[in-house]
């Protein structure tokens, strides 16, 4: 494995839990100590722990074993449990524990992104251990990243880490299903996810973590799509960590991309939802892929959706069936105004308009070309 400087260590609720209701020392001190000795080898840890509302449930008997827990039930369970879970972590480690609670809102808003990496750049300079969690009390489904796999991809890239670990109770990804098939074999290095990747990703079948296979394939193109490599690992075996600190990766590992997106352009494709489409035609796609060109009215044949200027679109060629997304960029102009200049040369979109705010409709500087075969590999 490269040689790294800062890692984010995402530990599952099934790890927090040790497999039962309530916080547990039981996993959680192989890894604080594996976080110790790598803090002491110089090395920057991040960490995001899951596990505030099984911490909190076990407060709560009466709401164990309930299928359909209520929004408020469930937030109340996560304040509860982030301070256990949060005490937990603490008596671990002879260094400060600071707690950030993020949203979906810290990731999508690019001055709230931008702050939550300066707040978290500081506390990596006081040498204290971040511990990140989603702030599940004030967010609600819609307006959350949902699963920590995620967000911690998020994190990575924000922190400009090197290096995302995921510690699960699975070992890594399998060719087939570990459970059901004892023939299944651990994929020990995976260069580039594609289909074939996300089609080994089955559903959680863990009732306390909320995310299973397919959440930790996404965080690992979100985060080697960025630049950092990825390892999905089982967080229950004490020696993989010995092993870790000298290198050797037991579960598997996700190569980052050769050219990785950076900054803005990976937030524009990974944090941002698309809020519509614009279908272009294929003079508009040549211009866009082979001559760096933004994207004009003139090329633009249909639209689909309803957005505003500022709004986050994906940029599609339809040839016959197939819809081809060939990037995803910000759009200077809403739906309702676009639909009066499509297909119209830039000089006239003032007389259409009634205002002219650019003869883009999306500056190139705002936009990310999709090539996912070439995983990340962007202009
Ligand atoms: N944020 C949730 C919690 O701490 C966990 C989300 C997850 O398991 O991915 O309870």
């Amino acid at each position: 494995m490269p040689e790294w400087k800062r890692a984010v260590i995402k530990v599952g609720s099934g790890l927090v839990t040790a497999g039962g209701n309530k916080c547990s020392t039981k996993y959680l001190l192989d890894i604080a100590s594996f976080i110790m000795e790598c803090i002491n080898r110089g090395k920057e840890i991040i960490l995001v722990s899951s596990g505030a509302v099984a911490s909190g449930l076990s407060t709560q008997p009466q709401l164990i074993g309930k299928k359909h827990r209520t929004i408020p039930e469930k937030q109340a369970l996560a304040a509860i449990g982030q301070s256990l879970l949060m005490a937990l972590w603490g008596r671990l480690f002879d260094l400060p524990c600071a707690q950030l609670l993020l949203t979906y809102d810290d990731i999508y808003n690019r001055n709230r992104f931008v702050n939550a990496k300066n707040t978290l750049m500081e506390l990596l300079s006081m040498k204290t251990l971040p511990i990140i969690n989603e702030n599940d009390t004030v967010a609600v489904d819609e307006l959350k990243v949902g699963d920590n796999d995620n967000l911690a991809a998020y994190v990575a890239v924000l922190a400009d880490a090197d290096l995302l670990i995921i510690c699960s109770d699975v070992d890594g990804l399998y060719d087939a299903d570990p459970h059901k098939n004892p023939a299944a074999q651990l994929i020990p290095r995976v260069d580039m996810i594609d289909e074939s990747i996300y089609k080994l990703a089955g559903g959680t079948d863990n009732t306390i973590a909320t995310g299973g296979m397919l959440t930790k394939i996404q965080a690992a193109e979100k985060a080697t799509c960025g630049g950092v490599n990825t390892i999905i690992m089982n967080g229950t075996k004490r020696g993989y960590f010995e092993l870790l600190l000298n290198n050797i990766i037991c579960g598997t590992i996700f190569t980052k991309a050769e050219h990785p997106l950076k900054g803005k352009k990976h937030w524009m494709l990974h944090a941002r939802a698309s809020a519509g489409k614009i279908y272009v035609d294929s003079g508009a796609v040549n211009a866009l892929v082979s001559k760096g060109a933004s994207l004009l009215p003139s090329g633009i044949n249909k639209l689909s959706g309803e957005f505003n200027a500022g709004d986050t679109i994906e940029i599609i060629f339809a040839g016959g069936e197939q819809e081809i997304i060939i990037a995803k960029g910000i759009t200077q102009y809403g739906s309702a105004d676009l639909k009066k200049i499509i297909g119209k040369k830039s000089q006239e979109i003032e007389k259409l308009v009634d205002y002219f705010y650019s003869e883009e409709v999306v500056n190139r500087d705002e936009m990310v070309l999709i090539k996912r075969e070439e995983h990340g590999n962007n202009q």
